[in-house]
């Protein structure tokens, strides 16, 4: 008799705790056909450079070559930027050259993020044949008018048949959402994320608009545009979360939700402080205790790379106090927590933390310091990022 293993749950502890052993690979694709007003991401819209996306790759296959050999590699993640914007031949180059580099383990998640107007069988096909065996879609919100708003070029119709061709070639589907755009009421929401969710993804990323600094959405609303409302974000936010349920995803971190055996190995693997090699433009790596960040220029990075240098804006070694910091700020994004060391037990000694204990705000089950109300997690982080060395 063969006895099948239950796929494993999201937010089961062990699972977070083990793949911060996890080694993975970030590539970023910056192309987009033009800047959402909300972006702030390394993105380069149609028109705004000359670099052609052959020569971008070449350069990150250059940039690949002056990594030492490294093994193990269990994800590889291609974000944007649109990495659907450039041609599924490219996508497949990248991966041949981190199989040239890197051991991958069988069955390692290949993962692509794509724009749900890029989607065509013959792409899903291409992708398929190259080894992507995850894709997640920008959809962002079925309703024209706030896709308007955020400046997305797809409709509903395109972003649910891009759901369904993708199952259908036995893609593992994600899907990402933003909440919160001024003028989206609760029913719009309410509707954007049941026909998402009832269109069968397996993985759900929502997030609430923000306004980030340097975009156009932040100009506009120095002007005296409206802006995201907080009340509103929470509203639709606990929405979310009951609709995901429903839909039989499980919240594993404070704005993703996955079926059991779809989370993003990539993602749990990072917020567990795993290691991960990020090339292309403006892309972050960490390996050997080391950080980097690369430039954000695309001309500077084609350029760097061309002349046999790494494409680095920054590097740091990882402080002992920052690493520790981080891995309780990380933690305690997912429902599985943080296990309890020394760090943990000197913030439940903190004024802050002795206030969030006795409100019932964090808890500590099974050794492990949660949140319980996810909602509120940043109210928490902002106080474990205030933590000084000698507090911890
Ligand atoms: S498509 Fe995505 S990455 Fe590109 S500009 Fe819009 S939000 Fe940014």
């Amino acid at each position: 008799m063969t006895v099948t293993a239950e796929p494993r749950r999201p937010d089961d502890a062990t699972l977070a705790d083990e793949l911060a052993d996890t080694r993975s690979v970030y590539i970023h694709i910056p192309f987009c056909r033009r800047r959402c007003p909300y972006c702030d991401f390394a993105v380069v819209a149609a028109g705004e450079s000359r670099i052609s996306h052959r020569t971008y790759v070449d350069a990150v296959l250059q940039d690949m070559r002056s990594e030492a050999p490294w093994f193990a590699i269990s994800a590889i993640n291609f974000g944007g930027g649109t990495p659907s914007a450039v041609e599924p031949g490219l996508i497949a180059e990248l991966i041949r050259r981190v199989r040239d580099i890197a051991d991958v383990t069988t069955g390692a998640e290949i993962s692509l993020e794509a724009n749900p107007e890029d989607w065509t069988e013959e792409f899903g096909e291409a992708l398929r044949g190259a080894g992507v065996n995850r894709i997640t879609f920008g959809v962002q919100s079925l309703d024209p008018t706030i896709l308007g708003s955020l400046g997305r070029t797809h409709d509903a119709t395109a972003a649910i048949q891009a759901i369904s061709g993708a199952r259908h070639l036995g893609f593992s589907v994600g899907a990402d959402l933003i909440f919160g755009t001024p003028a989206e009421s609760l029913q719009s929401w309410r509707a954007t994320a049941e026909t998402t969710l009832s269109a069968g993804i397996d993985h759900l990323s929502a997030y609430g608009l923000t306004v980030e600094r340097g975009t156009a959405l932040s100009r506009e609303v120095a002007a005296g545009g409206p802006a995201p409302d907080q009340d509103d974000q929470a509203d639709k936010y606990e929405l979310t979360q009951l609709l995901a349920a429903q839909a039989g995803l499980v919240q594993y971190e404070v704005s993703n939700y996955a079926r059991p055996g779809h989370h993003c190995i990539y993602n749990l693997s990072t917020w567990a402080q795993g290691e991960y090699l990020g090339f292309g433009v403006g892309a972050h790596g960490h390996r050997d205790a080391m950080r980097y960040r690369n430039v954000r220029r695309i001309e500077k990075y084609v350029e760097l790379v061309t002349d046999g240098k790494r494409p680095w804006a920054g590097t740091e070694r990882s402080e002992h106090h920052d690493y520790r910091i981080e891995r309780l700020f990380l933690g305690l994004r997912r429902m599985a927590g943080v296990a309890v060391d020394e760090t943990v037990v000197r913030f439940l000694a903190t004024s802050d933390g002795q206030r969030y204990l006795g409100a019932g705000l964090v808890e500590v089950i099974n050794e492990r310091l949660v949140v319980t109300t996810p909602l509120l997690t940043d109210t928490v982080a902002r106080s474990v990022l205030s933590l000084s060395p000698d507090d911890c």
